[in-house]
């Protein structure tokens, strides 16, 4: 289940985590949504995956977070199991819940597969991906892992780094460049099977945001 912190709405928050000032400003945008009827919002979503269709988004893209809002409102009511409209041209019936398949690449790659941006469950297994991406995907989110673990090094682990300023740095910058490299070359390879592609552009355990990760 993906439900790192992002400046989206996911829809509940985890309990291990206090809900944020984020949070709470998103559930507001939320509201103006639950107004939709079950009809309007299915249309709507099936619209703006018309709309998404045939590129590749950051996750930070204004459009997506809209997306991102209705589909979870959609998840929790069920609108794609109703069957209230037809899954929109070009896209696939996601597996894990039955919403169209729209993919989200996330640093997890590795281990969580591709996320589905409507139930943040995994919607691609990795080694389900098609061609030799499932090797390029796993080895990016390998080489991307222990440079985003030094922002959960412990105290001990920092105390044994002669600047861990200059670490933690280093390291930001170092997965600005490992989102780039995602960016302009396994997203654009994965837009060749799947209708649309959405990338987390941000890490905030690093404190790297979309526009600090330059394509
Ligand atoms: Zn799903």
């Amino acid at each position: 289940m993906f439900t790192r912190l992002v400046p989206v709405y996911l829809g509940h928050v985890p309990e291990a985590k206090e809900e944020t000032a984020v949070d709470k400003l998103w559930k507001e945008y939320s509201k103006s949504l639950s107004d939709f009827d079950d009809l309007t919002l299915a249309r709507w979503c099936s619209q703006t995956l018309g709309q998404l269709r045939g590129r590749t988004w950051r996750l930070s893209h204004p459009l997506v977070g809209a997306y991102r809002l209705a589909a979870q409102l959609a998840h929790d009511r069920q609108i794609w199991l109703q069957r209230l409209v037809n899954l929109p041209p070009g896209y696939l019936e996601a597996s894990c819940c039955r919403a169209p398949l729209l993919p989200l690449l996330t640093r997890d790659v590795g281990p969580s597969g591709l996320i589905c941006m409507h139930c943040n469950d995994t919607a691609v297994a990795t080694e389900q991906i098609p061609g030799d991406l499932p090797d390029a995907l796993r080895k990016w989110s390998e080489m991307y892992a222990p440079v985003h673990d030094v922002a959960h090094w412990d105290e001990e682990r920092r105390r044994q780094s002669t600047d861990f300023d200059a670490e933690f740095e280093a390291a930001a910058q170092r997965v600005e460049e490992f989102l780039a490299d995602a960016a302009t070359d396994l997203v654009p390879r994965l837009l060749e099977h799947y209708p649309a592609v959405v990338w987390e552009d941000q890490d905030e355990c690093l404190e790297v945001r979309p526009e600090d990760v330059l394509l």
